[in-house]
């Protein structure tokens, strides 16, 4: 009888904020305020112990548990109402090998603190734009950024994994996922998603030398959406691999387009190489310049503010340039967005000679290595009661560009997408789930759209 009576015994450690603490409410907030959940308890972990015993403490006594980084989950994946929040933030150690181009981050960093430690010893990780999203949730979903093109996702220089698992009935482990050692949850950690097999506490990158880079901006009206989308969709996978662009549109009423984009390699190479870009509509301003690498990731990072505190956006990804018919419905619903805080964005990610599409579908979980460019239709707003109409507005949005684009990147999570093992893992799915059943058979790690144990997928 004994032997089957769960045990108790473990106690927190680390930082721990329960509901009465004044600092609770700024610690249980996820960044998408569309989401306000109530804990049981947060615990910041200091060391990795700290997390073995937080996981312990919830299986122990049957609570739910979350894993939180930097917050940035788009669905609030990271938060839970009554369970017990497990927050890697305060584990943000950087060690950088320039000899041997490696660099051991923990899984705490923001990415403009892992960018600031690189840049110190002038290497780079090719990472995402947002300076507080975390290295946790990014590198595990994918990593597109600014280099992506050059150097590969995130997850494509992720060398090994230090995780917390679940043990036995009640426990937890550290383990090491290398390609020699539990090569399977290293191949499901570069693209399987966040949150679903254990707690990463630290990341082995391969990372690159890097200095200065050149960067543009163009600027143009809505008017121009016909001539400007279809050209830098033809222009953008098709350029060298060193240079990797963006487009973002807004809502007619703020009536922009804008274009930036990042080469590794000098000013002049880049005005050559925009020119097609320059040929398209009447460009009303352009901006190209030099800039030390970590200049230019503040750059990137400024067009990524994020002024209003809700929102729902929904990803997908493009296989070829949209037709005319494509581009109109993108004009259409931007000519009738919810708000101005509506909008398109797209980056290049793959054709020529691309990194991300030299890699085959199957090699790691992220499987969209043939896209040429990855969408992003956001709707942003501030009173709940404009909630409805906006993620209304998306999801409409989702479905009228579909017969066009594919899928959905696991770090744009989207709860309205049904049959989402196929968005986000397509071919890849059979095999995570095998590496969940291995590694978490008792579901420990679960969320709304987690990879299932079970033959059930949604919960
Ligand atoms: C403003 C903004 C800009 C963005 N820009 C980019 C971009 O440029 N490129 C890009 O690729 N993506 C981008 N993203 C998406 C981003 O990659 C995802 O939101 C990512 O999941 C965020 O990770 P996080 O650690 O900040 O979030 P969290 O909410 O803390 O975590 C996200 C998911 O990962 C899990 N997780 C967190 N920590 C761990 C851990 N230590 N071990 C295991 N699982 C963990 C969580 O449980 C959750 O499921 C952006 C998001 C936002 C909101």
């Amino acid at each position: 009888m004994a032997r089957n009576r769960r045990k108790t015994s473990t106690r927190l450690t680390g930082r721990i904020v329960f509901p009465d603490n004044p600092s609770y409410n700024a610690a249980r907030m996820e960044f998408n305020r569309r989401f306000s959940k109530f804990p049981r308890v947060i615990v910041f972990c200091k060391r990795t112990q700290d997390v073995i015993n937080a996981v312990k403490w919830a299986r122990e006594r049957g609570v739910r548990l979350r894993v939180r980084s930097g917050r940035h989950s788009y669905e609030g994946f990271s938060a839970v109402n009554g369970g017990i929040i497990i927050d890697v933030s305060e584990m943000n150690k950087v060690k950088v090998d320039r000899t041997n181009r490696t660099a051991i981050v923990q899984t705490g960093n923001p990415l403009a603190r892992v960018y600031k430690k690189l840049w110190n010893k002038r290497v780079a990780l090719p990472a995402g734009t947002a300076p507080d999203v975390g290295v946790a949730g990014l590198a595990l979903g994918g990593g597109i950024g600014l280099l992506s093109r050059k150097y590969g996702l995130t997850c494509d220089n992720l060398k090994q994994v230090k995780m917390v698992v679940a043990s036995g009935r009640y426990g937890a482990k550290t383990i090491v996922a290398n390609k020699k050692k539990h090569s399977d949850l290293l191949w499901a950690s570069r693209g399987g998603g966040g949150g679903n097999f254990g707690i990463a506490t630290a990341y082995t990158f391969r990372v690159r030398p890097i200095s200065t880079v050149s960067i543009y901006r163009i600027d143009w009206k809505f008017g121009d959406l016909e001539k400007v989308l279809p050209a830098w969709q033809r222009w953008a996978p098709s350029v060298t691999n060193r240079l990797t662009s963006t487009i973002e549109v807004a809502a007619k009423q703020v009536g922009t387009i804008v274009s930036t984009g990042q080469l590794l390699g000098g000013s002049e190479e880049l005005r050559r190489l925009i020119r097609p870009l320059l040929r398209a509509g009447t460009p009303v301003k352009v901006m190209v310049k030099t800039v030390p690498f970590i200049e230019a990731t503040k750059f990137f990072a400024e067009s990524d503010l994020n002024l209003e505190p809700k929102f729902k956006i929904s990803g997908a990804y493009g296989f070829r340039p949209l037709p005319r018919e494509g581009v109109r419905i993108i004009r259409d619903f931007l000519s009738k967005a919810p708000n101005k805080h509506a909008g398109v964005w797209s980056q290049s990610l793959g054709g020529a000679g691309s990194a991300v599409s030299r890699v085959s579908p199957t090699a790691t979980a992220y499987p969209h290595r043939k896209a040429e460019t990855i969408y992003e239709l956001s709707a942003r707003w501030r009173n709940d009661g404009e909630q409805r109409r906006n993620i209304r507005w998306v999801a409409g949005f989702r479905g009228a560009l579909r017969p066009f684009v594919h899928g959905d990147y696991v770090n744009f999570p989207d709860l309205q997408i049904k049959n989402w093992p196929k968005a986000y893992y397509g071919v890849n799915f059979g095999r995570l789930k095998q590496v969940k059943r291995k590694y978490d058979p008792h579901n420990v790690f679960r969320f709304a759209q987690s990879i299932p144990v079970g033959k059930r997928v949604d919960q």
